[in-house]
């Protein structure tokens, strides 16, 4: 795919990470009962359900079109911690995609991270709050310095999966200070966080569609 990163490969990425939230649907809930309200998954998947019928339907136009399409119906279709913070998320990548055709590997990089960006507005989360910050940061970072050290797309979008994994499996020790988690305090930790796991999805669902370049 040569790096470049356009509408239809865009809309693939939304979709495989919907097919990816669908199948570990249970898995998502069952870390979220451990210290949440056991509803991660099937928010997720109410969300990603509905983001996947809005795309079958009028094709979308640009790279920023199939982001603000996705934000928004999470937003709307997603209660919750999950539904706002990953709506703004991709409302901020759509914003970040602007008027482009296509992004190529750095400008795909932007926009994750205005992905990120839109997350900490919107949740004021930090490093070790144990978060899906936790997994979604250190994959950006490494995305950008595997880039920037000439790595093509693919290969730094595998890069930055494994960034994510080692950033969620870091929130199983952790003491939740954000979010529904938060209120357990001390025993919140021994516990892997469900948000970080199914961002980790998102990095997973770039590397599988984006990353034949
Ligand atoms: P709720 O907690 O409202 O039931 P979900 O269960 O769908 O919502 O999502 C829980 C996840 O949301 C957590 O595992 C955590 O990763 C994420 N989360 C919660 N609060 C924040 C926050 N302030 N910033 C970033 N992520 C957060
Ligand atoms: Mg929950």
């Amino acid at each position: 795919m040569d790096g470049k990163v356009d509408t239809v490969a865009l809309t693939n990425w939304v979709r495989e990470f919907g097919r990816l939230v669908a199948v570990e649907k249970e898995r998502l809930t069952e870390l979220d009962s451990a210290i949440g309200d056991a509803d991660h998954g099937v928010n997720m998947d109410r969300g990603m359900t509905a983001v996947l019928a809005v795309l079958a339907g009028e094709a979308p136009a640009t790279p920023a079109d199939v982001l603000k399409r996705t934000g928004m119906t999470l937003v709307s279709k997603v209660g919750g911690a999950s539904g706002p913070l990953y709506g703004t998320a991709f409302l901020r990548m759509a914003a970040a995609a602007g008027g482009a055709d296509a992004l190529d590997a750095t400008g795909f990089a932007k926009v994750l991270r205005a992905g990120l960006d839109g997350v900490v507005t919107r949740g004021k989360a930090e490093a070790g709050d144990k978060t899906m910050y936790d997994a979604l940061a250190p994959a950006v970072d490494a995305l950008d310095e595997a880039l920037a050290a000439g790595q093509p797309l693919g290969e730094a979008l595998r890069t930055a999966v494994a960034a994510a994994e080692r950033g969620r499996d870091a929130t199983i020790p952790m003491v939740a200070r954000k979010g529904r988690a938060s209120y357990l305090g001390e025993r919140s930790a021994g516990h892997q966080d469900p948000g970080a796991t199914s961002v980790t999805l998102l990095l997973s669902a770039a590397a599988t569609v984006l990353g034949e370049g």
